[in-house]
């Protein structure tokens, strides 16, 4: 039943919700906080399945150490995605936001009693997508919740969420793995493959890097890695560049670039030895030299800008993304 468990690495969060329920103390708004990628959403079910798992919910069962039993009939229920005490709420399908008509539906549903566990849980993923009329509208409910019922909101930007949300949560953070442990529960999940590479261009999200094996991810990260260098190097024209580039998802293409371009100064500043990236060092370390290391500290922090930039909308992005091109193209004396 290895499924009813957390990952590893969050095996201290876990420890930590056991004591609050073992004192009957758990907090009625839960705010669980962590990095992308990292299982926060298999975290906040399996804490669900286990708050309102019949035989072991009060969470003082040290045969399953506060997890759910997997074969009584709420965890059946839960198992089939059928239980009347879990609510969800989650953007709609095309959206990315979540509604305040979504918010007061859901606190509808949230304010039932129980009607087979001895508890509700209402759970948000990701509590970012509301509107802030929509998170507005949950503060009464986080506020005075019913009785017996549990409010979990899952976020990777607890600091975006707003203080009057947050001040009625206890935040639970949810870890990044180290880059061992990530390796390992890899390795557990699929032995034959090499795990290192596709882990460092999952930037260490195990759970990315376990999607990435299924996908033609490092092709394309060559791909890009190739434009990047060209144009470093001058073998290609900023413009060249940007279409390649546009065609990646944002957010990972900014991290590859930040990452390669903070590994260039590495090299310059401290030696190519110093340089972590198997890329770049392979290939662009003969350019080091060349390299002007107060440019290179402009593009990272243009890089670093851009980066804060993305949740909110982002119009002009093939502007952003052509400067930084340009920015790439002066970096060399050739
Ligand atoms: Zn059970």
């Amino acid at each position: 039943m290895n499924n009813l468990a957390p990952y590893p690495w969050q095996q201290q969060s876990w420890e930590l919700l056991q004591q609050y329920r073992q004192r009957e103390r758990l907090p009625h708004g839960l705010l669980f906080n962590g990095p992308a990628e990292c299982g926060k959403k298999h975290f906040a079910l399996r804490f669900a399945e286990a708050v309102l798992c019949t035989v072991n919910g009060s969470g003082d069962s040290a045969q399953h150490h506060g997890k759910a039993c997997g074969k009584c009939h709420s965890c059946l229920l839960l198992a089939a995605g059928n239980h009347p005490d879990l609510v969800l709420l989650t953007p709609q399908e095309e959206k990315k936001t979540i509604q305040v008509d979504a918010v007061r539906e859901f606190i509808q549903d949230a304010t039932l009693t129980p009607q087979i566990s001895d508890s509700r849980v209402c759970l948000i993923m990701p509590a970012n997508a509301m509107t802030s009329e929509a998170a507005n509208s949950l503060l009464k409910t986080l506020e005075e919740p019913a009785a017996n019922n549990h409010m979990i909101l899952v976020t990777e930007h607890a600091t975006h969420l707003a203080a009057t949300i947050r001040s009625r949560c206890q935040i639970v953070n949810l870890p990044q793995p180290t880059r061992q442990q990530s390796l390992q529960w890899l390795q557990q999940q699929q032995p034959q493959q090499q795990w290192e590479e596709l882990l460092e261009c999952a930037t260490g999200a195990p759970l990315r890097a376990l999607s990435f094996e299924k996908s033609d991810i490092m092709h394309r990260r060559r791909q890009l890695f190739d434009s990047f260098a060209a144009l470093i190097s001058g073998r290609q024209l900023p413009l060249a560049a940007v279409a390649v580039w546009n065609e990646e998802i944002s957010e990972l293409l900014l991290k590859w670039l930040y990452e390669w371009t903070l590994d260039l100064l590495r090299g310059r500043e401290a030696g190519v030895e110093h340089m972590r990236d198997l890329l770049p060092r392979r290939e662009l370390s003969s350019l080091i030299p060349s390299l002007d290391a107060a440019k290179l500290i402009a593009l990272i922090e243009q890089l670093v800008s851009l980066n804060r930039g993305m949740g909110e909308r982002n119009l002009n992005r093939q502007m952003q993304l052509e400067a930084l091109a340009v920015g790439y193209a002066g970096l060399a004396r050739l």
